[in-house]
């Protein structure tokens, strides 16, 4: 078993210098956190080396040299490199993923780049993988490429680490390719987001967009179970914290320390980038010298913008402003031996950046939204014993984990300008409690428990997924139930109707049986060895309607009414309903748009299938809540169902009435199959040696499971043709 993880980009980058190719580093939080990782298999990446090469005896040498560390690269042309990169991902997704709506492009060539460059990455996969391979795709950049390994490799376990925040589904569902990109994650069997709101963000819009069921963090999607967690990823703890041990790192704090000379020294240190809230910080900290005169000259901000992305128009128009600004701060307030902005528009070496970390008496982490940011915590690890205070936005999923921070809204420049001042102001013993018990937290939770958390849950999952196939009707066991059929003289087939021989329609009495059904349960019958079933939550009045021409059994109403040699028969005596409890169903029918009330002669039902998922939770819980005192006082059940509630007398079930046609005859075959919760009852009571189906997700009351409720009827009439009853 290997791990592959897929990343856009390799964790070295190429550059071409006098027609020769040379490797280095590539920078950037997410490259450097996997870089670090120390996992116990083989590892293996696939990614783009970060330059476009024309010539084919180019690639091949790039492609020769990295194979060497197990780096496999996937080439993009310059025009791929502009759509797909600097387009699609860059100019759409990064804005919007991080609330800059306005600087979202919508281009169609974007989105066929984004689509034609996950293709690309699936080829090179495919080229790769082997079926017991845990592939790993990191990140916005190839969402579509779950969905495609997965249609090509289905037993391949798949993971996808979202290292960007995910938005509200408000803002998300403006994406015009919203579905498809949901459905390309869903590929997945496991979902990773760094926070807990990005995963609800992330539940919430497949929910409404897909129109999916969760179950907490599960959902049964194509035939398979894809969960969603959190795993907040860390650093390499050790690495930073130990850094000042090395000699080369406590040559460049002395030459820092005498260069400031006593100053107080602030950093910061970001991509360039406008989610990074660098115009509000500067803005923060000029505030901050004109209304605390007292420091100027005393402390120094020094600034450190890695360059990123600046082909892209809105990067470009970031590094003009912020030039501008820090020319305007400095050409204010500079004094003949005092600079207020050290600017450093460069990526720095691991050595100097910990120096400056370990020197920096404070970390001013200001982003208007990141998915995590790793700056605040390597600031706190490279810090050891010595004192120092964190100023961290509220919008950093960093800020969940690091409580000790001084927590700010950096859209507010006077929360940051007060923190400015309470971090330089605080006493040091508070600095060092704090940076310990922030380091506590962060030793704990490192890049390497990070890895390990998601592919031990990821592995996981396949084990559930492979125990759902284990009941799986597939060929084999098909053939086994098939003879058994076959053998048999005295049949009962014990069939549920909605979810089972048809679907969910939005309106109940939508779901009316069309005539292939018919002709499937009149066939069916027509085998005098044969009883046919439906048991039903339907009321009897319907269930007359639909099927009061058929020879087969019906029970309505979950067993409270069955038909019994065409006449109906009660099983319950029945009250008039509690006008209370009608009027409870009413009030939550009226304040829920989309939901519906069905009042049955045994039964009062609350559909909400077409509700809005987060409106129908808080009114279930609602009208159950309402419910519990008077259902109690009249001995009535509260059941929930797919998508209903429903209040009934609680004498009959699916169960009940499953005994009570066992009474009448003898049967050497008797089979069930359901979809719902009611459906349990039923596959609780058969007998031994029953065959009970579940229809969708497993449950441990059923002994088999078929996938999808339009799985049913071919396996009926498959069964029956078997018998050589049936006309086709
Ligand atoms: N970094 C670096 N050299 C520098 C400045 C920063 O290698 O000169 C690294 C830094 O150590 C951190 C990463 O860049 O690991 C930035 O990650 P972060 O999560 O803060 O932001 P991102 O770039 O992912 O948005």
């Amino acid at each position: 078993m290997r791990l592959v993880i897929i990343s856009n980009r390799l964790p070295v980058k190429a550059q071409r210098n006098n027609n020769k190719y040379t490797f280095s580093k590539s920078e950037g939080g997410v490259a450097t956190g996997l870089n670090s990782l120390d996992i116990p298999m083989e590892m293996i990446w696939i990614g783009w080396p970060g330059v476009d090469v024309k010539y084919e005896e180019d690639k091949q040498y790039i492609s020769k040299e990295l194979k060497e560390h197990n780096y496999y690269p996937v080439f993009l042309t310059k025009k791929q490199i502009r759509e797909f990169y600097e387009g699609y991902c860059n100019s759409k997704l990064w804005p919007l993923c991080h609330y800059f709506y306005v600087y979202v492009k919508h281009d169609n060539d974007h989105w066929s780049a984004y689509q034609e460059v996950n293709a690309l990455f699936c080829n090179k996969v495919l080229e790769i993988i082997k079926d017991d391979d845990i592939v790993w795709v990191q990140d916005y950049h190839l969402m579509l490429l779950p969905k495609m390994i997965k249609d090509k490799m289905a037993g391949v376990n798949i993971g996808y680490f979202h290292h960007i925040p995910f938005p509200s589904y408000e803002l998300f569902r403006v994406l015009p390719e919203r579905e498809e990109i949901l459905k390309g994650l869903l590929g997945c069997d496991l979902i990773g987001f760094h926070t807990h709101e990005y995963m609800r963000h992330f539940i919430s819009a497949s929910e409404r967009v897909l129109d999916l069921n969760y179950n907490l963090d599960e959902v049964w999607y194509d035939d398979r179970v894809v969960h969603v967690d959190t795993f907040p990823m860390g650093i390499n703890y050790k690495k930073f914290n130990d850094a000042f041990l090395e000699s080369e790192v406590k040559k460049n704090v002395s030459q820092l320390k005498s260069s400031y000379n006593g100053k107080k020294l602030i950093l910061s240190v970001d991509r360039l980038d406008y989610s990074k809230g660098i115009l509000n910080r500067l803005k923060a900290f000029s505030d901050f010298l004109k209304n605390n005169p007292q420091y100027q000259g005393k402390v120094t901000l020094s600034m450190v913008i890695v360059p990123s992305r600046d082909n892209v128009e809105s990067y470009a128009t970031l590094k003009t402003k912020i030039d501008e600004a820090i020319g305007a701060i400095n050409g204010q307030f500079s004094k003949i031996d005092w600079i207020p902005i050290s600017y450093f528009y460069q990526s720095f070496s691991f050595e100097e950046l910990v120096a400056m970390y370990y020197t920096a008496d404070v970390a001013l982490v200001t982003p208007l939204r990141d998915g995590m940011n790793l700056v605040a915590k390597e600031y706190v690890a490279a810090k050891r014993d010595t004192p120092g205070v964190l100023v961290l936005s509220e919008m950093a999923g960093a800020s969940i984990e690091l409580m000790d921070a001084i927590i700010i809204n950096p859209n507010e420049s006077r929360e940051i300008e007060n923190a400015i001042l309470k971090a330089l102001e605080m006493p040091v013993e508070e600095q060092v409690n704090g940076i310990k018990r922030m380091q506590a937290t962060l030793s704990k939770q490192t890049v390497n428990k990070w890895a390990d958390d998601f592919i031990q849950e990821l592995k996981e999952i396949k084990i559930k997924n492979n125990e759902l196939s284990k009941k799986l009707v597939d060929s084999e066991r098909e053939s086994i139930i098939k003879k058994r059929y076959d053998k048999a003289n005295n049949r009962l087939i014990l069939l549920d109707y909605d979810g089972t021989l048809v679907g969910f329609k939005p309106r109940p009495e939508d779901a009316s049986p069309d005539e292939g059904l018919i002709n499937l349960l009149s066939d069916l019958s027509a085998d005098k060895k044969n009883d046919v079933v439906i048991i039903s939550g339907r009321d009897h009045k319907t269930m007359e309607t639909w099927f009061g021409n058929l020879n087969i059994g019906l029970a309505a109403e979950h067993g409270a009414f069955y038909r019994d040699n065409g006449t109906w028969k009660e099983n319950v005596h029945k009250d008039v309903w509690n006008d209370d409890i009608l009027a409870i169903f009413q009030k939550v029918t009226d304040k829920t748009p989309r939901s519906a009330m069905e009042t049955k002669e045994t039964a009062i039902v609350w559909h909400y299938r077409k509700v809005d998922p987060w409106l129908a939770s808080i009114r279930s819980q609602q009208l159950i809540n309402a419910l519990i005192a008077p259902c109690t006082r009249n001995n009535l059940h509260i059941v929930k169902g797919n998508k209903i509630i429903e209040v009934k007398y609680p004498d009959c079930t699916k169960g009940s009435e499953v005994q009570r046609l066992l009474k009448i005859r003898q049967y050497d075959f008797i089979m069930a199959i359901g979809d719902d919760t009611t459906d349990e009852d039923m596959f609780n009571a058969l007998p031994e040696n029953s065959i009970s189906i579940k229809i969708g997700n497993l449950s441990d009351a059923a002994d088999y499971n078929l996938l999808k409720q339009s799985d049913t009827r071919p396996f009926i009439r498959r069964l029956s043709m078997a018998s050589g009853t049936l006309s086709v």
